[in-house]
């Protein structure tokens, strides 16, 4: 077989004795909320489909519970239950019965969240309200066999294999690990007790479903707890794994309790690679590595330097269905890059929402959302090229109507322009060159330096209008806004502006968070090196400590400056932000001594600084410079001239609802619209 020329380890056959996979890329397991969705299984199989199409070698399922205790989400137990996943496997099968599809069985363990959820010793998870129930020598058995016969069901559902998850503080890992495991038989105490249920798990399953479908054990190889697991015990466990029947060794890096970040976008790509390199030198089976792992050329380093077998890119397919067929024919300036963000993902699997990806809103919604290529082409004019506006163009375009596209800047991008300024957000540069990219392929007419009037607009006799004008940012009404000191967040992002020692930021959304985030930093973004990250969140990748980070001081390049996030609501400064991300922008901000504070009235802003009353207790904020970030309002009055004159039009992103409106919120809504202009 003749190598690939740009990347010939990705694609390159992995020989697994039994069977092989046809190249190293898998999609890593995550949860859709389809698992449990009324009719979820038909779309979940159109999901599925759409990645094989696409062109990866092997995939894993979100996670499935073996029993009620393990009560994640779905349960695979009787044959019932595997006659919907075989939509699944035959949909995925149907496309090229080569690509291996694997279920992954997730047992929650204390992170069910339900009162009967269960666990080694009655110890709640840090981030759990609920104890869960020790469970006696009957009960560890029973969650064994439940084990087992889960993974019977995968293999009569048509499943290739299946992953059991030993990590992210779900049940098999909170055996391995004293603190939540005090038991003082033989599931407990010693390092070698502690191993032995998820051992006994494996060696079962192995001997009920034979030696013909792959086992995969996903280990927490960092568990970035303090006291967590020791180098020596991933080690040992991996090679005690590899005895017990496990086909492949998974690399996860963290619990869902640590407090460091593991797959925000301020995580370096490929940052835990090594971490899997040095455990595939000690094992014979193959391994998988994971964690920002986004772009083809990313992967194919991670094998070069020989880390691992197989590269795990689980979010980056949902940001595109494709991008396995883009690496492959030299396509990679189309991929539609992850930005690692967690909003319409991660954030929406722990709020109980249907998953789906900012970028790409067919995610999950494969069956609902479709860019069908229209009869009669229409003459369009999309006026914004923020978020909103370039994804109403390209999706229109791709149906194959005629698209303008005008902005009154010199670049496409809108908002995005100041945001991938943002230590930690410079993924964000590959949306707008995704977006670059797919207007040129659509052949979309990009006017920037054109700010257009209504009058532009009807002289030109478009059959459509999609006026995408985004935002201005909110002046508060407040005395002394105009004083010299205050400034606007555009102006501090751009740096158009001086910003002083002492800094009020007046509002605490993301963009107060960004703000703060910029003027507090300094030297190299810990987003692009490695050493830097591991500096900051207190890892040790070199000599691994227990969980990586027992004992590691954080050492954080800082600014010279004393910034105040402030904001009026009484709730705790950052409560807004995203469910999953949200605590790494407000440890990151109090490591570099932003002092947040909420229930403020602002008064006056004068030579002396920002005049508040807190909590009804009037004070002086002292402070050089007032940085505005207090939200936003629509821009709007273009969308009323045009609709005055006649026009069909539609309004969309921040134009169209300026309170909360992200760009998830920008770009979802103006795909819909466009589907069906
Ligand atoms: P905009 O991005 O504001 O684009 C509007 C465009 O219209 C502009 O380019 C403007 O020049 C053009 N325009 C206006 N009037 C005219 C006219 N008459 N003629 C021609 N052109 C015109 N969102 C997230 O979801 N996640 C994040 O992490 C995130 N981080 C952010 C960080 C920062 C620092 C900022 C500022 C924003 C961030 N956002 C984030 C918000 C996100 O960028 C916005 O929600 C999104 O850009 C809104 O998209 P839009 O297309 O509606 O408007
Ligand atoms: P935002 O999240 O709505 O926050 C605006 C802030 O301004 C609030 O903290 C609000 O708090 C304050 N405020 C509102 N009216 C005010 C007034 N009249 N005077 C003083 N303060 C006032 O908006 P944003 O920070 O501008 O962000 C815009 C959008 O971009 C949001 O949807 C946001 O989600 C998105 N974004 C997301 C991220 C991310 O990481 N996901 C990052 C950046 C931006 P109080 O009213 O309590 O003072
Ligand atoms: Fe990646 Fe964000 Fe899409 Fe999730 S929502 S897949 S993190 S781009």
């Amino acid at each position: 077989m003749t190598k690939h020329n740009k990347y010939p380890n990705l694609f390159s056959p992995l020989d697994l004795g039994f069977t092989s996979i046809k190249n190293r890329v898998l999609m890593g397991s995550m949860h859709t909320g389809l698992e449990e969705a009324e009719n979820g299984f038909p779309r979940l199989a159109a999901y599925f489909a759409e990645r094989a199409r696409g062109g990866v070698g092997m995939m894993i399922t979100g996670g499935i519970s073996p029993n009620m205790e393990g009560g994640f989400g779905a349960k695979l137990s009787t044959p019932e239950e595997a006659e919907d996943h075989k939509l699944v496997t035959k949909a995925v099968h149907d496309v090229d019965p080569d690509i291996k599809i694997c279920m992954q069985i997730l047992h929650a363990g204390p992170l069910a969240g339900t009162p009967s959820c269960v666990a080694p010793s009655a110890i709640p998870s840090r981030i759990s309200r609920i104890v869960p129930l020790g469970l006696d020598e009957a009960g560890v058995q029973k969650q064994i066999d439940d084990h087992v016969q889960c993974a019977k069901m995968a293999q009569l559902a048509g499943y290739d294999g299946v992953e059991i998850i030993g990590s992210a503080g779900y049940l098999l890992s909170t055996f391995l690990v004293e603190k939540t495991n005090q038991r003082k038989d033989k599931w407990g105490g010693s390092y070698e007790n502690r191993m032995r249920f998820p051992l006994e798990i494996m060696r079962r399953c192995r001997a009920e479903v034979g030696d013909k479908f792959i086992l995969i054990f996903r280990i927490a190889a960092m568990d970035m707890l303090q006291g967590g697991m020791s180098w020596d015990e991933v080690v040992l466990l991996g090679k005690e794994m590899e005895k017990a029947g496990a086909t492949i060794i998974s690399t996860h890096f963290t619990w869902h309790e640590s407090t460091v970040p593991t797959i925000a976008t301020m995580v370096p790509r490929a940052a835990f690679a090594g971490v899997t390199g040095r455990l595939r030198k000690e094992i014979k089976i193959p391994t998988i590595t994971s964690n920002r792992i986004n772009m083809p050329d990313v992967a194919e380093q991670v094998l070069v330097d020989g880390h691992a077998d197989i590269v795990s890119m689980a979010r980056p397919m949902l940001a595109d269905a494709e991008l396995v067929n883009k690496a492959f024919e030299g396509r990679e300036d189309e991929i539609n890059t992850c930005i690692a963000c967690n909003q319409a993902c991660l954030d929406h699997t722990f709020t109980g929402k249907s998953v789906s990806c900012l970028v790409n809103p067919r995610a999950a919604h494969e069956t609902l959302l479709n860019y069908t290529t229209v009869a009669k082409a229409k003459r369009i004019a999309v006026v914004g090229a923020g978020p909103a506006g370039m994804a109403y163009a390209t999706v229109a375009a791709e149906r194959g109507h005629k698209v303008t596209l005008y902005d009154g800047a010199s670049e496409i991008g809108g908002q995005f322009n100041l945001a991938k300024k943002v230590p930690g957000k410079e993924e964000f540069y590959e949306t707008l060159r995704y977006y670059k990219r797919m207007l040129e392929i659509y052949r979309v007419d990009v006017r920037l330096n054109t700010m257009v009037s209504a009058s532009d607009l009807h002289k030109a006799k478009y059959d459509h209008v999609a006026v995408a004008t985004g935002i201005t940012p909110r002046v508060p009404d407040i005395q002394g806004i105009d004083h010299a000191s205050v400034v606007s967040y555009i102006d501090v992002i751009r740096g158009n502006c001086e910003v002083g020692q002492r800094v009020a930021v007046m509002g605490a959304g993301g963009i107060g968070f960004d703000v703060s985030e910029l003027i507090m930093h300094s030297g190299v973004s810990a987003a692009l090196d490695k050493d830097v990250f591991a500096k900051e969140w207190g890892i040790d990748f070199e000599n691994h400590p227990r969980g990586g980070v027992t004992g590691v001081q954080p050492e954080i390049n800082k600014a010279d400056r004393q910034v105040y996030l402030l904001q009026r609501k009484s709730t705790p400064v950052g409560r807004g932000l995203g469910k999953t991300t949200g605590w790494t922008h407000r440890i990151s901000l109090a490591q570099r001594g932003v002092k947040m504070i909420n229930g403020l009235e602002y008064q006056k802003i004068d030579d002396k600084g920002l005049h508040v009353t807190n909590n009804g207790i009037p004070d002086i904020i002292e402070v050089d410079t007032v940085v505005v970030c207090a939200g936003q309002l629509s821009n709007r009055s273009l969308y009323d001239e045009v609709v005055a004159l006649g026009a069909d039009a539609s309004l969309i992103g921040g134009a169209f609802e300026a309170a909360e409106l992200d760009a998830k919120a920008a770009i979802n809504q103006a795909s819909y619209l466009a589907a069906e202009v």
